[in-house]
Formats: C-alpha cells, structure tokens, sequence
C-alpha cells in the first residue's frame, strides 16, 4: 500500500485526566472525530484513566504484604470508575454490555494476579508489570467503543502486539526495528480500512510475549515509538494544560504557555522536573524527523506548544522556562587524598547507581578535592551507606575525609537555548537572586548548554523560582506571553 502511506498521518495521545471521566473523554472523542478530515491516518494512543494505575500498582504493593482486604474495594473502584463512562457515553446496549464485561475480566485478572502476590508475598517486577497494564487495557476498550459511538471506525489494539522491548520490567526499553516491523504489520491494514487504532500507551512485550511496561508516564513514549516507526507526520500530546508552561502556574502565578521551544529546551525541560512530556518521548522523534506539538484537550482551540528543530536563529538568548525540582540534598565527597586518583567519581557513581538512584545534577570543582552531586532526598541515607561502604579504605586511611550531605534543597533550572552564549544573561539570574538574597549552594551548567541549573535551599525555593521567572518576562522581547 505504497499510496496509502503517503496520506498525512497523525498520532494523538490523550493522558489520563483525558479521558479520566465522562465528560474528559467525550471531548477526546470530539478531537478525534474533528482531525479526521485533515488526518486520514490516525492512531491514538491512550493512558489509563486518571489514579487507575497508581490504585492498581498501591493495590498490588499491599496485596504483597498481605493486605488483600482493600482488593475488594479497588475492583468495586475500577468496576464502578470505567463503567460510569461506558453508560454516559455508548449507548447501545449490547455493546455497552460487552465492554463492562471485558472490562469485568480484566478486574478479574488484577484481582487473580493480587491474590497471586499474596500468597507468595512478593510483588516481582514482572507481576507488577502485568497489573499496571491492566489500566490501559481497559482504557482502550473504553476509547474505541466511545469512538464508535459517534461513528468512528476504531478498534482497540494492545501495545503488546506492536512494541518489542527488552526484558527491562517497569522500565523496559523498546527495540525500534522489530517495533517498526510489527507494528507496520498490525497497523497498517486497520489504517488501510479507514479505521482508528486506539493503542494502549505505556507497555509493550518482550520478543516471546510478556508484557512489560516503559516507566511511569510512559504513554508519551509509546506515541513518540509509533510516531517514527510508521512514521507519522505528527506527534500529538493532548494533557490538561495549555501546552508546556513557562513555570509551574501553582508555584508562579503569572507563567504562561510557550508557543515554541526546541527540541534540546523541552528535553532538558522535561528533565528537569517540567512534567508535561515524558522525557524520553523526544528522541525517537526527532531522529524521525516527526513534529511534536502539546496541546489541552480541555481548551482544544488553543495553539499549545509547538516542538521545532533546534537552529541558530531560534537560539536568540531568550531564558523560555525555569524549573525545580524539590526534596532534594547534596551529596559530598571531600578529601585531599582524591587528588589525582583516577576512578573516584566512577565508584561513587557506581556506589549511587547500586542503590538504583539516578543523579540529577553533579559538580566537581577542578581542584579535584571534591565530588558533589543531588539526589532525592529520600534516598540520601541508602546512597550514604553505599558510599561509605565503597570508600570504607580511603576514609580508613583520611584520603576522603568525608562524606555528607545537606539539609533539604532545591535545583532551580533556568531553560533557553543559545542563553548561555549570550553575554549577561548569566550576570542576570545571579543578580536576581543576589538581590533577593538568595544564597546559591551550587551551579551546574546543562551539558547541551541550554541551561544553568542552581541549588538553593528548599526554604529560598519559591522566592528565588519567582524571581528568575520575572526575567523572562523582562529579559524576553518575544518569548512567553
Ligand atoms: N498510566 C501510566 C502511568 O500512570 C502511563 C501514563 O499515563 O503515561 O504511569
Ligand atoms: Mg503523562
């Protein structure tokens, strides 16, 4: 079907707050309905619906302890949440019927698979994988029937069949070629026949069938896989806000929607703790060269955001978004003894990563005296143990003289790419936060050089967020509104 591929072709995502009641999901459906015309081929993707998986994963965890008393409770949950929908939304009878039931089966599955964990009293990463599927099986059954309702063709489609991964459970990693086989296979011919796949986000299978899961908030990524497998044209994210904000609105009153941000800000916005695209969804498409773009499925008429390709006349100096991510604390190794001594800060990371931590910011002064780096403040006492148990000879013999860590702080990111090559803008945020008197603990420059990330303490946090948040309303001639 050579022609047939060159007709424009759209994925959406929808997320859970899209399709989490009723009335979210009708105006899913309505998107849906109204891209047809333009989008001839179109996939969605779609979340569970909203606390499903974070109720179906608390469940399995207490299950696993041996707490099955609240099981009964979470099916009557699932039952009556999916159900709910199913009743405002497909009226036909019979097939409102036979999606309850299906729906019915997969709480049943959750409730044999919790039963199962019980009884061993352990949750292993692969059942755990298989429960939190649950959410967005259901979905799916619940979309495509939704869907039909208002006449449009859809068919439900499991994730399973289309994206190959390792065997990494809760955190699988797909292999983009045999994805792109199977997936072509499965979904080529329902595009073929005018229908819309609705594809459970957030799993895929390993090579011989067993479900896995890409990590919480996945479902972004799933769209992202597809997106450049088939390829699509077009990636788009429909979430609960007006695209990706220059702030957080809770924590800075006056942030507002950015139109356009490149590939290089949201990827190093979404990692530094912006929650509005899983940060792993941007690589697959822009190595496809496909076009991403955030919109509100609550306020569909708004633009969104828009994702472009990185250029220089983009890169214009303009700070776009600042972030934080908090509960965080500060980690050093000092000691005179590191001097020179090569593969210090490879066992202290090795040591960090033992405990399954990952590291979101790292500083070493070049005096080589010192490592310093942040971690969830949650994890501070497991990563600690590591450490020392790592260097237990070096702190036995004063080469490294300590190793602590601070109170709780936060990492204060500054976004915009061509920032930091541009004179002053630097000479700025510290300004900002001088005059405030902030003080700055540590500053660590993104390695793609389209942020400057600061420490600060947690209780200085939301001062110093809102002063850097005033210079992109005073430093920008075209950024954010
Ligand atoms: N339902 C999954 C989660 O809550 C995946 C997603 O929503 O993106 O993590
Ligand atoms: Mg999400």
């Amino acid at each position: 079907m050579p022609e047939q591929n060159k007709l424009p072709t759209l994925v959406m995502k929808f997320g859970g707050t899209s399709v989490g009641t009723a009335e979210a999901m009708s105006q899913a459906v309505q998107i849906v309905q109204n891209s047809r015309q333009d989008w001839p081929r179109l996939i969605v993707v779609t979340s569970a619906l909203s606390g499903v998986t974070n109720l179906l994963l608390d469940s399995a965890h207490q299950s696993a302890r041996g707490q099955v008393h609240q099981l009964y409770e979470a099916e009557n949950r699932l039952r009556i949440t999916h159900d709910a929908i199913a009743d405002r939304l497909i009226q036909d009878l019979a097939r409102s019927v036979q999606v309850k039931q299906e729906i019915g089966h997969l709480i049943a599955e959750f409730s044999n698979l919790c039963r199962a964990m019980a009884v061993l009293g352990e949750a292993t990463p692969r059942a755990l994988d298989a429960v939190a599927s649950l959410g967005e099986r259901m979905s799916v059954r619940l979309l495509s029937a939704a869907l039909e309702a208002t006449g449009v063709p859809a068919q439900s489609v499991e994730a399973t069949q289309l994206i190959v991964t390792d065997r990494a459970f809760q955190n699988a990693h797909p292999d983009l070629k045999a994805t792109q086989e199977r997936t072509r296979r499965v979904l080529e011919p329902i595009l073929a026949q005018g229908r819309v796949p609705v594809v459970t986000g957030f799993l895929g299978a390993t090579p011989d069938g067993v479900t896995t899961t890409l990590g919480r908030g996945g479902s972004d990524y799933s769209a992202g896989i597809l997106g450049a497998v088939l390829p699509a044209d077009e990636v788009w994210i429909w979430t609960d806000v007006d695209g990706v904000m220059s702030a957080d609105p809770r924590a800075v009153p006056n942030a507002a929607t950015i139109p356009e941000l490149t590939y290089r800000e949201i990827a190093e916005l979404a990692y530094y703790g912006a929650k509005v695209l899983h940060p792993k969804t941007i690589r697959p498409v822009i190595d496809a060269g496909v076009g991403l773009r955030i919109c509100n499925t609550f306020n569909p008429q708004h633009p969104g955001t828009r994702l472009v390709a990185d250029s220089a006349e983009r890169s214009r100096g303009e700070i776009k978004a600042v972030t934080a991510i908090r509960n965080q604390r500060l980690i050093t190794i000092e000691g005179r003894g590191m001097l020179g001594v090569p593969g210090v800060a490879a066992r202290a990371f090795g040591a960090v990563a033992s405990t399954g931590t990952s590291v979101p910011l790292i500083t070493q002064a070049s005096s080589e005296q010192s490592i310093c780096f942040a971690v969830p403040a949650s994890s501070n006492g497991e990563v600690i143990q590591a450490l020392e148990a790592a260097f237990a000879i070096e702190l036995a013999q004063h080469d490294i003289d300590r190793i602590w860590a601070t109170e709780d702080v936060t990492i204060l990111t500054v976004v915009g790419a061509g920032m930091i090559r541009t004179p002053g803008i630097a000479g700025r945020v510290f300004s900002a936060l001088g005059q405030r008197n902030v003080n700055v603990i540590a500053i660590a420059q993104g390695s793609s050089e389209v942020s400057i990330s600061l420490v600060v303490d947690a209780s200085d946090a939301d001062l110093a967020l809102g002063a850097l948040h005033e210079l992109i309303v005073t430093t920008n001639t075209g950024g954010a509104q």
